[in-house]
């Protein structure tokens, strides 16, 4: 039961805060990775499928109540990609001739951390270091409250 495992009443207020200041920090964070100098360790296909199955993943195993947040960070994280991006990646693949307009600044050229020609290589790799560790880091600080309020369901049957 899901009101069960929910010490907070959550009311629509207090939802709509969480859910648009998810999206907003996640658009935040995306703009800071795509400024910072980047190149791509992965090939496009590859980390669209490897984030897909994580993400999926990720929801199956996580207590139903958070989903929404979760789907509403994702989408702040995904949708200046598909806003930019997308149009561009459907005529790719479908040979089609749809306009690509990119709104958000940091996919402009002169903002735009995105290296593709190999250069800065250990610039990229220290900052690619950086967000692992600093995931990795705020993961390991926060097990408890991530294994309690995500996992809660799965955390209680571990430690009965
Ligand atoms: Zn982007």
């Amino acid at each position: 039961m899901i009101g069960r495992h929910n010490p907070v009443k959550w009311n629509i207020k207090f939802k709509i805060r969480i859910l648009l200041g998810g999206m907003s920090l996640n658009v935040l964070l995306h703009a800071i990775l795509d400024i910072l100098p980047h190149s791509y360790p992965l090939s496009g296909k590859i980390d669209v499928i490897l984030s897909l199955v994580i993400y999926a993943m990720l929801i199956i195993l996580m207590n139903r109540q958070y989903i929404p947040v979760f789907l509403s960070c994702f989408l702040g994280r995904t949708l200046p990609d598909v806003i930019d991006l997308g149009s561009g990646i459907f005529n790719k693949i479908f040979d089609t001739g749809l306009p690509t307009v990119k709104i958000f600044p940091w996919h402009w050229p002169q903002y735009s951390g995105s290296i593709f020609d190999g250069s800065n290589f250990y610039i990229s790799f220290i900052n690619h270091q950086i967000v692992i560790i600093s995931f990795v880091l705020t993961v390991y600080i926060k097990r408890e409250l991530i294994l309690k309020a995500i996992f809660r369901k799965q955390y209680d049957e571990v430690k009965k």
